[in-house]
């Protein structure tokens, strides 16, 4: 059973959509795009008896009443009820730059949101305060910009990326998980050879104080290489990812190759 969000947990996605939105937001559009970059799903979307939001406008109307981001400095709301918004603080610029790549990552890589939470809840906590690097899955697409634009993002996922094609070749092949299909034996070993997209299942980080070695390997039980197609039908539906075992049941009724 999934638990339900948390205030917490809306800190950091907050600040980014204040910092968006000019610095400051209302409180209806940051109800309506947390919505958006957050997916909420289970629990959070009942509807409060007798009325017609659900827990999840609740807990973002909380933010507000509780003073959550002014506990914090983070955030002030300002004007009165009816043109009432919150405004992002120096201090909440700082809190969200220092974690801007990580939830980035979170929010970019289509991840699930009992993940999404677990890991901004992680960010508030004092686990969070260790620094942590990122990854990032689709290194390979546009690499050319990527490879200027973000150096040390691209060279950490590089280095996964190639530790996880390493593991998963099987004498000198490797194949998508879910349908099997081999781009050296299709396209030719010339332009076919070692090719695969790499799927995280879950968000992947290396702690600042740990080996990247360990990291690798504990990262493997995260990653599935697939190919482009099985890899854009994972991710078809933006807010909620497909499991791995759920598409190999797919392919198994319906692929014809
Ligand atoms: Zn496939
Ligand atoms: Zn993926």
């Amino acid at each position: 059973m999934a638990k339900r969000i948390t205030e917490t947990e809306l800190i950091l996605p907050s600040l980014y959509l204040m910092k968006l939105n000019g610095g400051r937001i209302t409180s209806s559009k940051l109800i309506e795009k947390l919505r958006l970059i957050m997916k909420p799903s289970g629990e959070d979307l009942d509807i409060l008896s007798g009325r017609s939001d659900d827990k999840f406008s609740q807990k973002v109307r909380n933010l507000k009443a509780h003073e959550t981001f002014e506990r914090f400095g983070y955030a002030q709301y300002k004007g009165d009820a009816r043109k009432g918004f919150v405004e992002i603080t120096s201090d909440g610029k700082k809190h969200l730059k220092r974690n801007q790549e990580i939830l980035k990552y979170l929010l970019v890589n289509d991840f699930e949101y009992v993940d999404i939470k677990k890991n901004l809840k992680e960010l508030e906590s004092e686990k969070g305060k260790k620094k942590r690097l990122v990854f990032d899955e689709n290194i390979i697409i546009q690499e050319g910009i990527k490879k200027i634009a973000q150096v040390k993002v691209y060279e950490r996922s590089t280095k996964l990326r190639n530790y996880a094609i390493e593991h998963f070749t099987k004498d000198g092949h490797i194949a998508c998980k879910c349908c099997s299909f081999d781009f050296e034996n299709f396209y030719g070993a010339e332009i076919g050879k070692g090719f695969i997209e790499i799927h995280h299942t879950k968000p992947i980080f290396q702690y600042k104080d740990s080996e990247i070695e360990n990291t690798l390997e504990n990262a493997l039980k995260n990653l599935v290489p697939v190919c482009s197609n099985c890899h854009r039908m994972i991710h078809r539906n933006w807010s909620k990812p497909l499991e791995i075992q759920y598409l190999i049941g797919q392919i198994e009724r319906n692929g014809i190759l």
